[in-house]
């Protein structure tokens, strides 16, 4: 059997192993048009930064090794310029010699990646203007560094990527400033929760424009300047673009390959595509939500390897089959760990749930064992209790929530059902009930036992449209006195027992402390007294603080 795999970084690589694991006999041929194979695509930023020094432990594999522990042939810098699927022939060019080779198969797997958007701004094609994509993008970014020591880079674009980039280039002692044309950085979270990832990088040094864009580079031979919207001009000596990838599919689509409603190539469970014999995997196919079961594009390593797994299984008779992502993710900014899963609030409403939302604010593990407080905003579905997303930044402890999180959600798991994980516990390693619990219980309160919470946006929408509501700060004095809730009286937790005859139990009230506990203590004096719609504010006055 002819395999052929097109692309040979996490898919196409993860597919030959799995290909030649299955089957010793089949002629396996991978072609890249780069010159690197099978790279940490992930650890890029930190060969730019002082984190990696050397190049090969990012590459640390080559055609050769692919040749003797595979008995795979891989040609790099070859580019696959067609496919012909009544022929199973595909036209290949060595870049190096020009030649033009073609081979036939039996099976194909189309593992082309993704590409850098390349937007449309003045002034963008000079040499100090740059895209991290691949290891030799990242060489360049690296050379350009070290040898003209650049003062000063702009940074357009806040994804992860970009944000990865602020960190690495300020370890190299360069002044950061990022742009982001949302309104908010890290546009794939909650905008309560990119508040965390701003307010972190301003405390690094990193300047943040929002809701401006670039539209012109000014400089010649390099850009100097570069000219937003607003009219800020911002003098630089480094541009890097980071304002996303999209599916590198223009050689499948040429070859009447179908591509899904998100732009990238359409595939089942088995990675097949529309023609037979083709099979699509990585950065240039399309996923499915577990959540909403619809296309999502989430073009990750971590995806990408495993479809890359099961199309080598698929092509060699084996019968691994997709089961859809989370579209989990995780980065570091700093100090900062940043991990989602699922729907955010705002994806959650867009698919149509009635969403239950709670932001629990709580250290990692014990404060007397070093423990740093997170911050884990959840969403759940109001009508079944379904767990739906997690959003969750931090210090320390992020990546080990969120991966409790993805398990219990891919499993179904309800809100109820997070507080009876039986999770492991030592004061190194978490707090009694661990933030995960909390998280299930502060849920699944509002969303079966009556205890609704209110977000700080929410407040603020029904305050703005004329809502009459009695906002109780449940703090201490000192507390209330330093800074409050725009309109709240302060009535400290202990004494509202005493004071129920001065409040209205048919008006609307919204309780707080600092960060939810004692708010909820509040409401709950307060619901067993007959008040009938009694808030909690989410996050207390912390989250509202943040978010105001
Ligand atoms: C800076 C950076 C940081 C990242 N960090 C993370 C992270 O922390 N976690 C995570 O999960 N993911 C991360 N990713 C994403 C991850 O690297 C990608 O999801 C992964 O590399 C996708 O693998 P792939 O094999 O599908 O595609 P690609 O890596 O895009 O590889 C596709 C290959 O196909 C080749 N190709 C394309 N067309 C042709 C053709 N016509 N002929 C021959 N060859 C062709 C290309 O040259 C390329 O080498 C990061 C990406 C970047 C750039």
């Amino acid at each position: 059997m002819k395999i052929i795999i097109i692309g040979g970084v996490a898919a196409g690589t993860s597919a030959a192993a799995k290909a030649r694991r299955n089957n010793e006999h089949a002629d396996i041929k991978l072609f890249d048009a780069d010159s690197d194979i099978s790279y940490s695509g992930c650890g890029l930023p930190y060969f730019i930064g002082t984190k990696i020094a050397d190049r090969e432990q990012l590459v640390p594999r080559d055609a050769l090794f692919f040749k003797q522990k595979y008995n795979v042939d891989v040609y790099i810098r070859h580019q696959v310029l067609e496919i012909q699927p009544h022929s199973k022939v595909i036209l290949v060019r060595n870049l190096v010699t020009q030649e033009i080779i073609q081979e036939q198969y039996d099976k194909l797997v189309v593992a082309t990646g993704a590409k850098s958007v390349v937007p449309a701004i003045e002034g963008l094609h000079k040499a100090n203007v740059f895209y991290l994509r691949n290891v030799n993008s990242a060489d360049r970014i690296r050379e350009q560094v070290l040898t003209t020591k650049p003062k000063s880079a702009v940074i357009v674009g806040s994804g992860f990527i970009g944000l990865e980039m602020a960190e690495n280039l300020t370890a190299r002692g360069v002044a950061v400033s990022v742009v982001e044309m949302a309104a908010q950085v890290m546009p794939a979270l909650d905008h309560d929760m990119g508040v965390y990832v701003a307010d972190h990088l301003a405390e690094k040094g990193v300047q943040v424009i929002v809701n401006d864009s670039v539209i012109r580079l000014e400089g010649s031979p390099l850009v100097t300047k570069v000219i937003l919207k607003s009219g800020t001009e911002i003098h630089t000596d480094l541009v890097v673009m980071a304002v996303g990838v999209k599916p590198n599919v223009e050689l499948a689509h040429k070859a009447g390959i179908e591509l899904g409603s998100t732009g990238a190539i359409k595939i089942n469970r088995k990675m097949q595509t529309n023609i037979q014999d083709i099979y699509a995997c990585g950065d240039c196919a399309e996923s499915y939500s577990l959540i909403t079961n619809k296309p999502l594009y989430r073009p990750l390593g971590s995806t990408a390897n495993k479809m890359g797994r099961i199309a080598g299984d698929q092509i060699t008779g084996g019968d691994l089959e997709f089961r859809g992502i989370l579209g989990t993710g995780i980065f570091k900014v700093f100090d900062l760990a940043v991990g989602q899963t699922g729907l955010t609030e705002k994806e959650g409403k867009k698919a149509g749930y009635e969403v239950v939302v709670c932001h629990n604010i709580k250290p990692d593990k014990p404060e007397y064992y070093g423990g740093n407080e997170m911050v884990i905003k959840a969403v759940a579905d109001k009508n079944t209790g379904r767990v739906l997303g997690v959003q969750i930044v931090g210090k320390s402890g992020v990546d080990k929530r969120i991966d409790v999180f993805v398990t219990a959600i891919t499993f179904g798991a309800k809100a109820e059902d997070l507080f009876h994980l039986d999770l492991a516990y030592a004061p190194p390693f978490a707090t009694t009930k661990d933030p995960v619990m909390y998280t299930g219980m502060i849920l699944d309160n509002a969303i079966r036992h009556g205890r609704e919470l209110i977000t700080p946006e929410e407040l603020k929408e029904k305050l703005a449209a004329g809502a009459e509501i009695q906002i109780i700060d449940a703090r201490v004095a000192k507390q209330y006195t330093a800074a409050h809730v725009t309109g709240a009286v302060n009535i400290p937790h202990e004494e509202i027992r005493a004071e129920l005859d001065s409040l209205d139990k048919e008006k609307v009230v919204v309780t707080y402390c600092n960060k939810g506990v004692t708010g909820n203590a509040a409401q709950n004096i307060l619901i067993n007294n007959g008040f009938k719609k009694v808030y909690n504010l989410s996050g207390g006055y912390k989250n509202y603080s943040k978010n105001s």
